[in-house]
């Protein structure tokens, strides 16, 4: 939940734009609402008396606020407020102008830093953020984690914070989770993975590490005398094999998983969700524990369980539920159920049925308590991440920034990962913040492509897959669909959402003057996907239809001939002197434009950047303008 705060008129109208994208609840003072002119579906309260007052009373529930306020007033008015980094809000200063957008507090764990990015790209404002890591092209090392669903645990994070902005050398050990935030680093970032080799001359010059990052499902103590700063993060890797007898209490169980997982030094947070028998997937105590954790409950039927080897079978559990084992058999078939969608740590060796088991069975009673569970832990290859995936496919329009709509800017802000071929990938860059996982892949590979994104977003990634001008036309989106259609996708995990984008055929009619005018058609002249017999009739109709015509893909360096078929085609039904366009990399810092008619359209360099544009039978050709008359003036 988002507030979004001011005092005066223009104030409110920079805000208006940012409350209807996010969306966030705008608050005013009685007095100035009745002068602006506020969208009817915006969410507006009005407040008289103290805005002091206001912001104490929203303080506790709202996940961020942003003020269209001087900064002073902003820091007088929450100072009393903040308590600590991990608690408090994000929030954001915009001036009255909507200029620039300024990360206060809340910056990493608040998510600050991420909203003042949006908030900037949606109003066209400079963002102000100042944190160190921002500045390294680093991501924050409190929030690290987060797209992978990893916990937060102990340790001086201030400290490890500290010794970043600093530019020291951070080692880092991670033995459990994903390994492809190490991939997407910057060139020169500070982290020293693994632990040093036996020490050789050349490892002896190497700078010494001044802080550590724990990425590991143990819960480590660290000393709090220690001069070196420590922080653990928890990747979610443990499934928790639970057998119980009817009625045992919440309680028990969650005492019973604690002390079970504390004598070996796991922590509760590395705990991905509970594993059981179908039998008990009624189980009150169970369904409240699950709850209460937001532990996903996953049940095997006995069928399913009696095949795994496990350590201590019992043939009394197996008379009694047509399994010889439920906690044992389930931890290790949920952990193994897990498959990562990339490279898992390299510190840890990989997980087998045979290995995972990380805490065989005990059963666990309680004098006083009714009931009885049994517990077992298995550690899975890759982490449970908790989060519901997002696709969203974004047209990023035709190549310069400004050519982007501010919601696939917003989109691309927001994902956690960025795939496409590789060109529209560095156009895009500057967009970027850090910490995104970025792939950008050689041109064909679409299906590997599609594949990628899907089980990254089904793993609970929000990924972003880009092409260039709009998304759905000859592009990404319909191959995402289709591959999603393909594995039985429910239509709603992932989401999939589309962020439209201005196509070649916009941006080269926008070029060239107004060629769109009347109907038009867009025709590409790749034969790689669909027989050329078909392109030729399509040409024919097309040029007997009289629509104005768009050419995609016309040319490439092995494919030459197509070009000249479809100008031969069109010239049976349109005369030579035709106006036609070649507008080649629009938006592009290498743009070029020519304006020629039908029958000397080969006389130009043609290649796969250019649209090539065909009038139907009245475009008119003025200063260089092609124009399609609609029909007024007739
Ligand atoms: N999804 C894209 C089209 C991809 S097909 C869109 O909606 O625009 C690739 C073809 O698009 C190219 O061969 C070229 O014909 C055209 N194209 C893409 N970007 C272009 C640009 N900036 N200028 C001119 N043509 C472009």
């Amino acid at each position: 939940m988002f507030a979004a705060i001011t005092t005066t008129a223009t104030g409110a109208r920079s805000l208006i734009l940012v409350c209807q994208a996010l969306p966030a609840t705008l608050w005013l003072p009685e007095t100035v609402a009745s002068t602006v002119d506020l969208p009817a579906d915006l969410a507006v309260k009005t407040y008289s008396g103290s805005l002091k007052a206001v912001v104490a009373q929203l303080w506790p529930a709202q996940t961020g606020f942003i003020f269209a306020l001087a900064s002073g007033a902003v820091v007088r008015l929450i100072a009393p407020l903040l308590t600590d980094k991990a608690t408090d809000p994000a929030v954001v200063v915009v001036d009255d102008a909507g200029q620039f957008a300024i990360s206060l507090c809340g910056g990493h764990q608040g998510g600050g830093d991420r909203l003042t990015q949006r908030i900037s790209q949606l109003l066209a404002a400079t963002p102000v953020i100042t944190s160190a890591a921002q500045q390294q092209q680093l991501p924050g090392i409190d929030v690290l984690g987060e797209p992978f669903g990893w916990q937060r645990g102990t340790g001086n994070w201030t400290g490890v914070a500290s010794a970043i902005a600093r530019g020291e050398a951070i080692q880092v050990i991670q033995e459990a989770g994903t390994t492809l935030w190490q991939q997407h680093l910057p060139a020169h970032h500070p982290f020293q993975f693994g632990w040093p080799e036996v020490p050789t001359p050349a490892s002896k010059t190497a700078v010494s590490p001044q802080a550590r990052v724990w990425i590991s499902p143990i819960q480590r103590r660290f000393d709090v005398e220690a001069t070196m700063p420590k922080v653990q993060w928890h990747p979610r890797v443990l499934w928790v094999g639970l057998g119980c007898e009817r009625g045992t209490s919440q309680a028990l169980m969650e005492r019973a998983i604690a002390d079970t997982l504390r004598l070996r030094h796991l922590a509760l947070a590395a705990v991905a969700g509970i594993a059981t028998l179908d039998l008990k997937a009624d189980e009150t105590g169970l369904l409240a524990l699950c709850q209460a954790h937001h532990w996903p409950l996953k049940c095997f039927t006995a069928n399913e369980l009696r095949s795994v080897p496990v350590p201590h079978p019992s043939p009394v559990v197996e008379q009694a539920v047509g399994t010889p084992s439920v906690a044992e058999a389930a931890a290790i078939r949920a952990a193994m159920a897990i498959a990562p969608p990339s490279t898992s740590a390299g510190d840890c060796p990989v997980k087998t049925a045979e290995n995972c088991l990380c805490i065989t069975k005990k059963v666990i009673r309680e004098v006083g308590e009714p009931g009885a569970v049994t517990v077992a832990v298995a550690e899975a290859n890759g982490e449970y991440t908790g989060r519901p995936g997002q696709l969203s496919l974004v047209g990023t329009g035709p190549g310069s920034l400004d050519q982007i709509t501010p919601a696939a800017k917003d989109a691309l802000s927001q994902a956690d990962a960025i795939i496409g071929y590789s060109l529209y990938v560095d156009l895009i860059r500057p967009l970027l913040r850090p910490g995104q996982i970025v792939e950008g892949w050689p041109i064909t590979q679409e299906q590997q492509r599609a594949e990628r994104a899907i089980a990254l977003a089904q793993w609970g990634l929000t990924v972003a897959v880009i092409s260039s001008g709009d998304c759905g036309i000859y592009a990404m989106a319909g191959l995402v669909l289709e591959t999603l259609q393909a594995q039985g996708w429910d239509g709603q995990t992932p989401t999939v959402t589309s962020y439209p984008g201005i196509s070649a055929l916009q941006a080269a009619a926008a070029r060239v003057g107004a060629p769109l005018m009347h109907d038009f058609c867009a025709i590409s002249l790749s034969d790689l996907l669909t027989p050329w017999p078909v392109i030729e009739k399509r040409l024919a109709a097309a040029a007997a239809a009289d629509f104005v015509i768009a050419l995609y893909n016309p040319k490439s360096q092995k494919r030459t001939e197509q070009i000249a078929i479809a100008q031969q085609l069109i010239l049976q039904h349109r005369s030579a002197e035709t106006p036609a366009a070649l507008v080649r990399s629009a938006y592009r810092p290498d743009e070029s434009i020519i304006v020629t008619t039908l029958g000397d359209l080969l006389d130009h360099p043609i290649d796969m950047l250019t649209t090539v544009i065909i009038g139907n039978r009245s475009t008119q050709l003025y200063a260089n303008q092609l124009i399609t008359p609609r029909g007024y003036r007739l």
